[in-house]
């Protein structure tokens, strides 16, 4: 018989699902967490046929895997997949953390939001209490940041995305919060937003979104959602558009495993020493 103990010691097996998957960070992130808490674990990178990602869960957990995080493009799928959803999954009408347990239920939970606010509010000390946020994009990583954004009391909160009627689509699915509203990227000439977050996809193509200059405040903080080993291109134009500091994703990367790393082993890592080890090259 397994007693408590010997289950804990069991190694178990996770999996970061995408398409392409094998850049993915994920698997460094989560042994770094698991040699710092004692879990074992493995933790390995499986690109899924992008037709074909419910029976490719269904084969993944039929070969062992307890848990996988999911990132582009199946977020949504795995949102459709899961059983039981979280609040906030079921919110962001997006899952990043999937949870097989004993018997046929699947568990969704998104964790990218939290991530965001850790990141943000605790990592590089910026306070959105009060402060003029825009966010731009409206995909489905702009919709698991959006209720975290909202619970930290901006004092106004913008979404701006290049097809207006997705924006309209991400307010209304909140029941359109006061102090929030969208425009399109064009319309944002006159405003200035003491912190801008880039939720596109348009780095990852080496792109900038089309945003005119003059929407940095005094002081304002440029931050991408993606990341990369150099500055992103929203990060260079950021700066010469008039941010004081501009940051990419990675620690937001770090902060959502670690959200993960909980919900699957019910020990929080130190994240601080995973980001410098990342930043600085030597993982
Ligand atoms: P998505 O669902 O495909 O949404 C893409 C969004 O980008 C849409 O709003 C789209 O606008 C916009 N877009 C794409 N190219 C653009 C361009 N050239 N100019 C202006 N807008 C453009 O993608 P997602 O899942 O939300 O991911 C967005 C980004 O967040 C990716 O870079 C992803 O890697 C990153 N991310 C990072 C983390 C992290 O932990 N750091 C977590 C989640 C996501 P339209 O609606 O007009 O097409």
């Amino acid at each position: 018989m397994t007693d408590l103990f010997d289950f804990h010691k069991q190694k178990r097996c996770f999996a970061v699902v995408g398409h392409p998957v094998a850049h993915s960070k994920s698997p460094q992130i989560h042994e770094d967490f698991a040699r710092q808490c004692g879990v074992s674990l493995s933790y390995e990178a499986i690109a899924l046929d992008p037709g074909a990602f419910e029976q490719g869960v269904r084969n993944i957990r039929a070969g062992g895997i307890a848990g996988a995080n999911v990132t582009v493009p199946f977020k949504q799928a795995a949102w459709r997949l899961a059983d039981k959803l979280t609040d906030r999954a079921q919110l962001a009408q997006a899952v990043n953390t999937l949870s097989f347990s004993a018997g046929d239920v699947i568990h969704g939970d998104n964790t990218d939001g939290v991530g965001l606010m850790r990141d943000i509010q605790k990592n590089l000390g910026f306070s959105c209490a009060g402060a003029r946020v825009l966010v731009v994009g409206a995909g489905g990583a702009a919709r698991g940041i959006f209720q975290p954004l909202l619970d930290s009391s901006p004092g106004e909160l913008v979404i701006a995305n290049r097809t207006l009627s997705r924006a309209r689509e991400l307010l209304a699915a909140f029941a359109s919060p006061i102090g929030s509203t969208v425009c399109n990227l064009e319309d944002l000439s006159s405003t200035a937003f003491d912190l801008v977050i880039n939720a596109t996809a348009a780095s990852l193509m080496g792109e900038v979104p089309d945003l005119p200059n003059g929407i940095f405040a005094n002081g304002a903080l440029a931050y991408d959602l993606a990341y990369a080993d150099q500055p992103t291109p929203f990060m260079r134009w950021a700066m010469d558009a008039g941010a004081v500091r501009a940051v990419d994703g990675l620690g937001m990367l770090v902060e959502q495993a670690a959200e993960s790393f909980w919900i699957w082993h019910q020990h929080r890592p130190q994240t601080a020493p995973v980001i410098s080890a990342l930043r600085s090259g030597s993982r």
